[in-house]
């Protein structure tokens, strides 16, 4: 079993300093493309029903898949879905990874091959009701802002 991310074991106390500290050592952004791999079924159930972590924010109870960062609570969890940031990350989750990349590629040598859209919507609030993201049809023309 390999794992990726910084994997802490250290033995702690639960004290003034834990909470610093978890702040501090959970901020590494997940690539686009791991968190792709995330969206499987498989794999989002695992992450969106994980035993309780307490060197996790909120225990790791209130993940966001897309984003792949963990919130302290569910109340907090939901005022996150309403973030640009979190849109921004939907957004840029409805193209394929690879397909952008070969997409650009592929424009560069003066054939296009147009970029597959999918359905991504945020993670529901019952997390049985996960689906995996859908391929919705090729598409001609995207104006795709990764900024
Ligand atoms: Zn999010």
């Amino acid at each position: 079993m390999t794992m990726t991310g910084p994997q802490k074991k250290k033995k702690h106390h639960v004290g003034d300093t834990f909470y610093k500290r978890k702040y501090k050592t959970k901020h590494r952004a997940r690539d686009i493309d791991e968190v792709d791999q995330d969206l499987k079924k498989e794999n989002a159930d695992r992450l969106l029903k994980q035993a309780l972590d307490f060197d996790k924010p909120g225990e790791g109870q209130h993940y966001c898949i897309h984003c792949a960062r963990y919130f302290l609570s569910d109340q907090v969890l939901q005022d996150h879905f309403r973030t640009k940031l979190h849109k921004k990350r939907i957004k840029e989750l409805k193209l394929e990874p690879y397909t952008i990349e070969e997409a650009e590629r592929a424009a560069g040598f003066g054939s296009y091959i147009a970029p597959k859209e999918r359905v991504i919507v945020t993670q529901p609030i019952n997390v049985e009701e996960y689906k995996e993201p859908e391929e919705v049809a090729d598409i001609c023309s995207l104006n795709i802002d990764l900024q």
